[in-house]
């Protein structure tokens, strides 16, 4: 009897129905649903186990405390802002996927990492470019290399996981980076490569051979810029780590970002600069992302955020201009717009400034996306400053939240902010009175005892700018 088992999938995200709809009710998308056929007839719907027949591995209920505690002993890579991104390496068995938008780097960063992981087996499968382009591409990363690096590096341009899986199974790698979970397609499926069906089931076949045996798994996934291609998003809650790989083409500089991670914390970052022989790390991200001039411009304020678990300086530059049409325009990149318009408000109500005939634009430098409300204070000096057409002072900078009645409200981790600054050679940090470092009650003990960078504490939005200009 021939029973093919067939599902509607919606194309934006994934919701799976067994009827067509006309809206989806997840998505609220209009006209997204496409049939697939999610189960052809076989006897066992399930690719990686086909070929790995052994069975002897049974579950049994075990006490908790005969369990060995063993440290996870995590892989690391040459590239330290890899492991920090991953929370201190790759744990074995893991299942990574890397989503960023096409042309941005992705295939260039794990290329180059696989590389340079000497000393183990690591199988590149691409269904994306030829053997004699990643030969090319390896070849121009490599240049500061030894070759000796490269020889445990294993390369399969194929896109069947059946034969993939073959394959695996007589090299038996150390690591698999699979570039990318679009192309490839499992024969148990009937629907044609990057259908959600499709990724959905080659995922959850690598998944099961990364369980089974403690590989770990890297599937690269691309994403369009609305970050809601139907495709990698349905697979963020299958896989252990989700790391985004983001920054604009036009930057040099690309971000790896986590987003959701089983072994570590999320919200790490990590900073790459992109040059001729791949992807640089970049180690001291402060120093690039502030430009600081002799003399300073009117409209740039420096905030020191906190990115993971580590400190960053950034520049923050708004222009407030004089509206030509009738509606003034908010402009953002890099920050949020309905945090700026909360700001403007406020700027409006407690200080009387009038921002509703002005245009306004905030740009955070180096393409960087913040969401720490501690750049809240910069955005505000920032704007401010543009408005009055005066310069901030001289190596200052900001960290704080702003409330809405005006209240510059305390940020987490604040000596790490301020030691941060002082190491730059800022000579100013202001940050909130309910934020005085940990440990110390009065104003005047902080700069003195703990820090070479003057520490100016304020509570109230109208007393910083009176104190600022
Ligand atoms: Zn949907």
């Amino acid at each position: 009897m021939s029973k093919v088992k067939k599902a509607f999938f919606c194309q934006h995200c994934g919701y799976e129905s067994v009827k067509w709809i006309g809206q989806c009710p997840s998505c609220n998308q209009w006209n997204s649903f496409v049939e697939e056929i999610i189960q052809k007839e076989t006897e066992k719907n399930n690719g990686w186990e086909n070929y790995h027949a052994s069975n002897e591995k049974t579950n049994r209920t075990v006490l908790l405390h005969e369990i060995k505690s063993s440290e996870e002993k995590r892989i690391l890579t040459s590239d330290e802002e890899m492991n920090r991104v991953l929370g201190g390496g790759i744990v074995p068995g893991s299942i990574i996927l890397v989503a960023g938008e096409p042309g941005i780097g992705k295939s260039t960063l794990f290329l180059q990492n696989g590389l340079r992981l000497a000393d183990r087996k690591v199988l590149y499968i691409s269904g994306e470019e030829s053997e004699q382009q990643i030969k090319m591409r390896a070849d121009r990363l490599l240049k500061d290399v030894s070759s000796p690096a490269t020889k445990n590096f294993y390369l399969l341009t194929e896109t069947s996981t059946q034969i993939i899986f073959q394959e695996i199974k007589k090299l038996k790698p150390d690591i698999v980076i699979i570039d990318s979970i679009q192309t490839l397609h499992t024969p148990f499926i009937d629907s044609s490569p990057g259908s959600i069906s499709q990724i959905r089931e080659c995922a959850a076949e690598f998944q099961r051979f990364a369980k089974e045996t403690n590989t770990p798994v890297f599937l690269i996934g691309h994403i369009t810029k609305e970050g809601s291609i139907a495709g990698p998003k349905i697979l963020e809650h299958m896989v252990d780590t989700v790391l985004q790989f983001e920054g604009d083409r036009h930057y040099a500089y690309r971000i790896l970002r986590t987003l959701k991670n089983r072994y570590g914390s999320t919200s790490e970052l990590g900073i790459y600069e992109m040059t001729d022989s791949g992807m640089r790390a970049v180690t001291n991200p402060s120093e690039i992302l502030i430009t600081q001039k002799e003399d300073q411009l009117s409209g740039i304020a420096i905030a020191a955020t906190i990115e993971g678990i580590r400190p960053l300086l950034i520049e923050i530059q708004a222009l407030v201009t004089q509206s030509v049409y009738g509606t003034p325009q908010r402009t953002v990149s890099g920050f949020d717009l309905r945090r700026l318009q909360l700001l403007l408000a406020v700027l409006e109500k407690r200080g009387g400034f009038h921002f509703g005939v002005k245009d306004v634009f905030i740009n955070i430098a180096g393409g960087l996306k913040i969401e720490d409300p501690s750049i809240d204070l910069a955005v505000l000096c920032a704007l401010l400053s543009s408005f009055e057409d005066k310069p901030l002072p001289h190596h200052t900078c900001f960290a704080g939240e702003v409330g809405l009645s005006g209240e510059i409200r305390a940020v987490n981790r604040i000596d790490q902010r301020i030691a941060e600054a002082e190491k730059l050679g800022f000579e100013k940090i202001i940050v909130s009175k309910y934020n005085l470092p940990a440990g110390r009650q009065s104003q005047k003990g902080i700069a003195k005892q703990k820090f070479n960078i003057e520490v100016v504490t304020m509570g109230q939005v109208e007393e910083l700018y009176r104190y600022l200009f």
